[in-house]
């Protein structure tokens, strides 16, 4: 028998191949800068790749699995398996730092802890007000800065 890369490889590869795959309906980011990507666990021979999707009711939950799938056969990791864990539930202190700079940086105000208004995008103002709770997806919500008068989408799940 050839020696077996080691798990922390074998984990490590997995994380790469997924960091490659964009969220569906926000391509700027991956499932892994959103924190889709749970863990990955080893046992034996066997990896398995846990996903929380962003919010049940989500259209892209389907979408992000699928396109996880596919990766992961093209990296030569079939025998990977993939789970959907869905306690404890995703929320948006799940999204990375960078995953974050990202969102900021496509024109997404990235979810605030604290639950105050939105910063604005483009011009960094919180003088921001919600136009509709129902963005370009359902995933979105449509603001508008006061200050700089732009629109811009602010992710609202949860
Ligand atoms: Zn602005």
């Amino acid at each position: 028998m050839a020696s077996q890369p080691s798990s922390d490889v074998i984990e490590q590869r997995i994380f790469d191949v997924l960091a490659q795959v964009p969220d569906p309906e926000i391509p700027a980011v991956s499932i892994v800068d959103l924190g889709i990507v749970r863990g990955v666990s080893i046992d034996g021979d066997q990896a398995a790749v846990a996903l929380t999707p962003t919010y049940s009711g989500c259209p892209a939950t389907h979408a992000i699995e699928l396109a996880a799938r596919l990766a992961l056969d093209e990296a030569g990791l079939e025998a990977v398996t993939i789970r959907t864990v869905l306690s404890p539930a995703w929320s948006t202190e799940m999204i990375s730092a960078e995953g974050r700079e990202k969102l900021r940086r496509y024109g997404i105000a990235p979810p605030v802890e604290s639950g105050g208004p939105a910063e604005c995008p483009r011009c960094g103002s919180r003088d921001t007000h919600e136009v509709s709770r129902f963005g370009s997806t359902p995933c979105k919500a449509l603001w508008r800065c006061n200050s700089c008068s732009e629109p811009f989408d602010r992710f609202k799940c949860h």
